[in-house]
């Protein structure tokens, strides 16, 4: 089992594909539905009483634990943001925390034991109110984005210090570690204390960096692309659910789920939000995952 914290979001996002407005979205809701083709999800999360039924419908059916997402008295989460023709590069127009301003996550007590633990991008005081909460064997990794690292970088830094791995968009890393090597990056990020790093590029695939080593994969090349938001942490929930599924975290392994990471957000920007996955099948995914070793292997 794979325990998620992160936000559950309506968006709204206009991409020069189109816009949808009060869209489900969120860090932890993006993951969790990648994460859900490979393994069972737990998702700890708060939501206002203006959440629709239909989205706890969607993610139920996709088998995703609810037990750990409150619903609380006030609007839920909300996101405006838009892009430009680099599909890279997301601007940020609203941010509106709302019922997540006053969270206090309490995990449920089945919770407790999991083996692997994502926190995913939101509040970095929350992220360590959840692993505070989990078994110290846990293998944690965190994502995080340029708002925390401005307006939270003191509680960035210590949940850094905390975790196994951890995971950054480029231009975030280059923000947090002030610097505009990526090799520096990974370096400054584990000297914080994880074992390792993995870089994400967007369309231009992800950087995974150890003491020992360094492995590059390139993002799928795919026809139509729609709409980015999620890209990211559907890239973690297929690279996370690779690991959990497998229990493996042999190197080897780690190289294979960035290939599914790369797989899951490939399918996720086929469509708005997470509209691709309702479709989605494990054996498209498994095709794609062949397709990219053979237009990688040389
Ligand atoms: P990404 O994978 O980076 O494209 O994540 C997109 C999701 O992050 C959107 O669905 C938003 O609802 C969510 N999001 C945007 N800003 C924040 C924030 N400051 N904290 C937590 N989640 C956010």
């Amino acid at each position: 089992m794979i325990v998620v914290v992160g936000s559950v979001a309506l968006d709204k996002v206009k991409t020069p594909f189109g816009q949808v407005d009060e869209m489900l979205g969120g860090s932890a809701t993006h993951f969790a539905c990648a994460a859900s083709f490979f393994t069972k999800v737990g998702l700890v999360a708060v939501v206002g009483s203006d959440f629709p039924d239909e989205h706890i419908d969607f993610l139920t059916a996709r088998g995703v634990d609810l037990s750990g997402l409150e619903t609380q008295d006030g609007q839920t989460f909300r996101w405006e943001g838009y892009y430009e023709y680099d599909l890279n590069q997301a601007h940020t127009i609203d941010t509106q925390l709302n019922v997540f301003e006053s969270f206090k996550p309490k995990l449920p007590e089945n919770y407790k034991d999991t083996e692997f633990l994502f926190l995913a991008n939101i509040d970095p005081d929350l992220q360590q109110a959840v692993l505070s909460q989990v078994n110290d064997d846990v293998f944690s990794v965190c994502d995080t984005m340029n708002y925390w690292i401005s307006s939270k970088p003191g509680s960035l830094t210590d949940l850094i210090k905390k975790v196994n791995l951890c995971l950054m968009n480029d231009s975030e890393a280059r923000e947090f570690c002030q610097t505009f090597s990526m090799l520096e990056s990974a370096r400054k990020l584990m000297a914080l204390g994880p074992e390792a790093v993995i870089l994400k590029k967007g369309e231009h695939g992800a950087l995974l960096f150890t003491d020992a080593t360094h492995f590059a994969a390139p993002a799928f090349p795919i026809e139509e692309i729609k709409d980015p938001t999620g890209a990211g942490d559907s890239f973690a929930g297929g690279f996370l659910g690779h690991l959990a599924k497998t229990g493996d975290l042999s190197e080897p392994n780690i190289r294979k789920a960035i290939i599914y990471g790369s797989v899951m957000a490939s399918f996720n920007v086929e469509g708005f939000g997470a509209q691709r996955l309702v479709s989605l099948t494990n054996d498209e995914i498994e095709s794609r995952f062949d397709l990219f070793r053979s237009i990688t292997c040389f």
